[in-house]
């Protein structure tokens, strides 16, 4: 009969107990004396993840997945390869080293990664952090010099499987696979092939691979997520021979594959001198035939097939899932491994906590611990005697009669959305003129100075702000108090940026908790859970919203705010939107219908509330798509589709507006050059966008291709508690004005000031400004040369 098994659990806790732990070590100076503690917190988490997978059922009790800050720092720990510039002994074990590493010597307190940039010496910064595949998750990057070296490492991995085989047998260890953690990595100090560390490498998981054997255990879960992305051959090459070393000393080994396609692989995967594969089958349930039939050739082989998804909270169709997995249970029998389709690292930990969350759409979740459940009723589901069990049955008969309720629920279905979009024309995504037109119509009023300066709209998130946004969600305060204690926020913005001598202003966003889950909280179609927390790096956890139904604007969301600011003030205020993408890539979406279509749904709910906000006098509206790059497919195939729909969302929610309406982007990063195109193809009237980390690197990007409309490259790091000169930033104005005509060039910060004390922000907008004055008499002198 099949066996049933994931391939990871949360490791954050069902109450997020390690951030809490972690932190308060963090705090503590980092102790030996608290270590204690800390390592109660990890043990108990272990304990609750086993104890969760052995009540559900499952064959296999995975282990090797709890990490005290991320995965891929902890298999560097365990081979020894932490970077060599920390200076650590060679073969450290040290809790306090490995949190170093992640977090550099900032010191103690929260998570200082904000501030990374901040005054540490170089050597000892932290190492650098990129999102985990497509994932929200973000991961340490590896570092790989000619220095490296590889060697005895943590035993943290061993102790865990050694807690777990104290309960009983069947535990199946995860480890990240040699290439994965070798690809993953940057090449630093004059390294240009890391591919070339490999045999050492392999060394240590060859150490690694034969103590988990001697230790009793029989499977270990090799995680080569990298199959999925454009490999290329050397790396393609290298798998047959590193897996050659590996399997005679290992136990047996599971590759585990995921986030991807994989059927080009399909040859070199049933080749492999492995014991099984895994595939997702939730991202590319078209490979599974590639696999089946080749599998059905290889007398021995298991085949784990994820069905379950790991990445996102609906239930799994039972009855779908389970005709997917009946020929290949008649094909393989136990051979066939029922999963999830990655690590369930990805979703919340368990339904159970979320006691007020609307009853009817309830009903259509899952979190780790019922996937469990559902990876296990599954496999029984393949064995004709256990399909008849009368709980497995009524199992099955509950989760059909939800999916059928789903599937027609008026909650999901609005009618009044489908008729909107079903008349959705091209001319919808465009605006009434280009943009030299409406450039000249802004200008005409706006009356701007040469060199614009604004920022990007939040201000400092102070104590006393989120103090009043929790009281008042509480019933603790009430509607009239709060009221008045955002509008006095709101006030003081706009004196202060009047007194800055800022050109556009903002309402500063006191009263927003987070850019995606405030409009989460006003849009129809949406849910927020109370404990849906899922891991963002590090003790850093963020609550996704739900996106459930399709997606409808019962009322203005921010006109009030901004419209109130507006008459503050004779300036032009800016009023605040996030985007759809951003929406969609930060929520739980919906897997019932293609994402490209509920990012038009969100587009056009904004488009209305741009259009209130016009209405209301607001004619400077800024749409932010932080996450437009991130939502990039893993795949370069798949990009262009992506772009389109990506483009044209965005271009959905901003078109319906006069000629003479400025509409704002704003993205956080500079990595710009490979989707330049798209980002003029917003057609954005100004865009503002991160720049000063890289030094202005983006501005190269303008060598091959001139971005047509209005661009503020940050001046100001506002990842930093730095407060930048005048001079600083009069230096990357000039740079800026190398590439960027003045007609075309806005003064702003980074990004969002909300991490920011008063203080700092003070100091660096007032040199904003004074920045941009200067540069504007030098302008005028030279044009006085000039003529
Ligand atoms: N308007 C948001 C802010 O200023 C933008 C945040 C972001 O780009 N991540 O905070
Ligand atoms: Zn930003």
């Amino acid at each position: 009969m099949a066996q049933a098994h994931v391939l990871g659990l949360p490791r954050i806790g069902a109450q997020r107990e390690l951030k809490f732990a972690v932190e308060a070590f963090w705090h503590g100076g980092m102790r030996a004396c608290d270590e204690p503690a800390l390592q109660d917190t990890g043990r108990s988490i272990r304990a609750a993840n086993r104890r969760a997978q052995r009540d559900a059922g499952l064959d296999w009790i995975t282990v090797g997945d709890f990490h005290w800050y991320d995965h891929v720092l902890s298999t560097l720990a365990l081979v020894g390869g932490l970077p060599a510039r920390f200076g650590f002994a060679a073969a450290t074990r040290s809790l306090a080293d490995y949190f170093v590493a992640a977090r550099g010597h900032a010191g103690n307190g929260t998570d200082q990664r904000a501030d990374q940039s901040g005054n540490q010496s170089a050597n000892q910064s932290a190492m650098e952090m990129t999102k985990w595949f497509d994932t929200n998750y973000h991961y340490l990057v590896p570092e790989y010099s000619p220095q490296t070296r590889f060697g005895e490492g943590t035993d943290w991995l061993f102790e865990e499987v050694a807690e777990a085989l104290a309960e009983g047998p069947n535990v199946k260890p995860v480890l990240l696979g040699p290439l994965s953690l070798l690809y993953l990595g940057k090449e630093k100090g004059g390294l240009t092939d890391r591919l070339t560390l490999l045999p050492e490498l392999l060394v240590q998981y060859t150490r690694v691979l034969g103590r988990l054997k001697a230790q009793g255990v029989t499977w270990v879960q090799i995680d080569e997520p990298i199959l999925a992305l454009d490999l290329p051959a050397p790396w393609r090459e290298a798998f047959a021979p590193a897996y050659a070393r590996l399997s005679p000393v290992a136990p047996s080994l599971l590759l585990a594959t995921y986030f991807g396609d994989v059927s080009e692989h399909a040859d070199l995967l049933a080749s492999l001198p492995v014991a099984g594969v895994h595939l997702d089958a939730v991202r590319a349930p078209q490979a599974l035939e590639a696999f089946a039939s080749r599998w059905s050739s290889h007398h021995d082989k298991v085949l784990s097939v994820g069905v379950v998804d790991g990445r996102n909270v609906w239930r799994t169709d039972l009855a779908r899932a389970r005709a997917q997995l009946a020929p290949l249970a008649q094909a393989l029998g136990n051979r066939l491994w029922v999963a999830s389709s990655c690590s369930l690292m990805h979703c919340p930990v368990d339904l159970a906590n979320e006691g007020q969350l609307d009853k009817e759409v309830r009903t259509w979740l899952a979190f780790a611990v019922q996937k469990l459940g559902e990876v296990a009723l599954l496999r029984c589901s393949l064995d004709a005697a256990e399909f008849l069990r009368a709980d497995v049955q009524e199992a099955f008969v509950a989760d059909a009669a939800a999916q059928a309720a789903r599937r027609t629920s008026p909650r999901i279905h609005n009618t009044v959305v489908q008729k909107r979009l079903a008349a959705l024309t091209e001319a919808d995504a465009r605006r009434a003129s280009a943009y030299p037109a409406r450039a000249r119509a802004q200008r005409a009023w706006l009356k701007l100075p040469p060199l614009p300066t604004t920022t990007i709209g939040s201000f400092p998130q102070t104590a006393a702000i989120r103090a009043a946004r929790a009281e008042f969600r509480r019933h603790a305060m009430s509607h009239l108090d709060y009221l008045e204690t955002m509008r006095a926020q709101i006030r003081l913005a706009i004196e202060k940026q009047e007194a800055y001598g800022l050109d556009v202003l903002v309402h500063g966003e006191a009263e927003r908790n987070d850019m995606v889950e405030y409009f989460g909280e006003l849009l129809w179609g949406f849910v927020i859970t109370a404990n849906g927390w899922v891991q963002s790096y590090g003790s850093r956890c963020v609550k996704p919203p739900v996106i459930y139904g399709d997606v409808y604007l019962p009322e203005p969301m921010t006109v009030a705010w901004s419209a109130y600011a507006q008459q503050l003030t004779d300036k032009p205020v800016k009023g605040m939107l996030t985007g759809p993408v951003t929406m969609l890539q930060w929520s739980f979406v919906r897997d019932d219908q293609p994402r490209e279509q509920t990012a038009l749904q969100i587009a056009l709910a904004l488009r209305e509330e741009v259009a209130a906000l016009e209405k209301a006098g607001v004619r400077v509206i800024q749409i932010d798509e932080p996450a437009l790059r991130e939502g990039l497919p893993l795949r370069e195939r798949d990009w262009p589709s992506y772009l389109e729909w990506a483009v044209r969302a965005f271009r959905v929610c901003s078109s319906g507006v006069a000629d003479d309406t400025q509409i704002h982007t704003h993205m956080c990063y500079s990595e710009f050059h490979d989707i330049l195109p798209s980002i003029a193809a917003l057609d954005a009237d100004v865009i503002s966008i991160e720049t000063t980390r890289s030094d202005m690197e983006l501005l190269d990007a303008f060598e091959a291709f001139e971005y047509p409309n209005d661009i503020g490259p940050g001046v100001y790091d506002i990842h930093s508690p730095r407060v930048p000169s005048q001079a600083e930033m009069e230096r990357l104005i000039e740079a800026a004005l190398v590439r960027i005509p003045s007609e075309r060039l806005w003064i702003n910060p980074d990004c969002g000031l909300k991490t920011r004390d008063w203080t700092q922000v003070d100091g660096a907008l007032t040199h904003m400004v004074a920045a941009a004055n200067a540069v504007r008499a030098r302008l005028v002198r030279q044009q006085a040369q000039a003529a």
